[in-house]
């Protein structure tokens, strides 16, 4: 059975939340859960969590979301943060995410027959290697 979550005032505003809106500039609690990016992500099928739900975790200060596969399947397409009516970039939070998580000595999520390399890093050699 699933434990209780402890929703208090001292959680929710968890130093983990702060250190990801430090790194990412965007508000986590901000979000109020609509789902309309994890709606839009093209890539949501591919993630053990959807974006929504990533920012759920680091509302509760739930660190984690750092071994979450979904911030390195993460493409930052920008999709979620054009159709959030709270103006969350998710995109900055996912990238906040993996330095953290990189920081941690925690590995990006192995690759699979379905996703061989992580997403991000297709997408961060189309923009070094792209004039
Ligand atoms: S930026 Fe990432 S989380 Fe947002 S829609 Fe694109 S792939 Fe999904
Ligand atoms: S679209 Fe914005 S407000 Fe809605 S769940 Fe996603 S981040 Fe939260």
């Amino acid at each position: 059975m699933a434990s209780e979550l402890d929703l208090s005032r001292d959680r929710l505003d968890a130093p983990f939340a702060r250190r990801v809106e430090e790194l990412s500039g965007e508000n986590p609690y901000a979000c109020y859960q609509c789902g309309k990016c994890s709606a839009g992500c093209p890539f949501a099928d591919y993630m053990d969590a959807l974006p929504n739900q990533v920012l759920r975790l680091v509302q509760l200060g739930d660190e984690s979301a750092l071994d979450l596969s979904a911030p390195w399947v993460c493409a930052s397409c920008l999709a979620c943060g054009v159709r959030c009516p709270k103006g969350v970039d998710i995109a900055k939070t996912m990238e906040a995410l993996r330095l953290l998580a990189l920081r941690k000595g925690i590995s990006p999520a192995p690759a699979t027959p379905d996703r061989p390399c992580p997403q991000i890093a297709l997408v961060g050699a189309y923009r070094k290697l792209t004039p």
